[in-house]
């Protein structure tokens, strides 16, 4: 692989994703907090309204969320494929956000906690960060809306952190036709939708205050 594409050192993995945010203005995490690494194999989707709505898919890998920004959201229809853009990492304090990130900042929009759960392979051996590398993932998601096996393909080496992957559902059991992640719009974490979490003051995260 060429060495543009190379992932950000390990000792500042959340560099690009600092780089871009105020943390004055927005409620997102910082990170960087001693969050244990328990080697729970999560994953989240977050649905985020920013200047264009998508679907956010991130994974638990050596303590940050790596992450896929996927414009029609995720589906469990096998002969849908999704363009995914991989993004910077985030802080996994980011896997539980929902909140209202202000207009004018980076990502300014709102986000929900779409789907959550955890991923599992086949084999003993598997080791995500390496396929991530590789670009070419195949693993099995056990969500609240995402079940089944889901594979993200690298297709293109675009400037780091801007690389197009395919992400599509494999025929199984799970999979099932014409399936919309726009039918399913209430956030797993609170059963709201996006316009519920932009319209209730409650909801908008106070940087004094706890994140729940
Ligand atoms: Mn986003």
């Amino acid at each position: 692989m060429p060495s543009r594409n190379a992932r950000p050192a390990p000792r500042e993995p959340l560099a690009k994703y600092r780089s871009k945010r105020d943390f004055e203005r927005t409620p997102e995490p910082a990170g960087g907090l001693s969050v244990p690494a328990d080697g729970a194999r999560r994953f989240v989707v977050q649905r985020h309204r920013a200047r264009r709505l998508h679907y956010d898919l991130r994974f638990e890998i050596d303590a940050v969320l790596v992450s896929w920004a996927v414009p029609k959201g995720p589906t469990l229809d096998p002969k849908s494929r999704r363009m995914a853009i991989h993004v910077e990492d985030h802080p996994l304090e980011y896997f539980d956000f929902e909140g209202v990130i202000p207009a004018g900042e980076y990502g300014g929009g709102d986000v929900i906690v779409w789907d959550w759960g955890t991923w599992s392979t086949d084999d003993p051996e598997f080791d995500l960060a390496a396929a991530v590398r590789d670009g070419d993932v195949h693993v099995d998601l056990h969500g609240d809306k995402l079940a089944g096996r889901f594979v993200l393909i690298r297709r293109d080496d675009k400037p780091a952190g801007k690389e197009q992957w395919l992400l599509l559902h494999k025929h199984d059991d799970h999979a099932v036709a014409g399936w919309d992640p726009e039918d399913h719009d209430r956030s797993v974490k609170t059963g709201r939708t996006n316009d519920e979490v932009k319209t209730d003051p409650d909801f908008t995260w106070d940087s004094d205050a706890p994140a729940n």
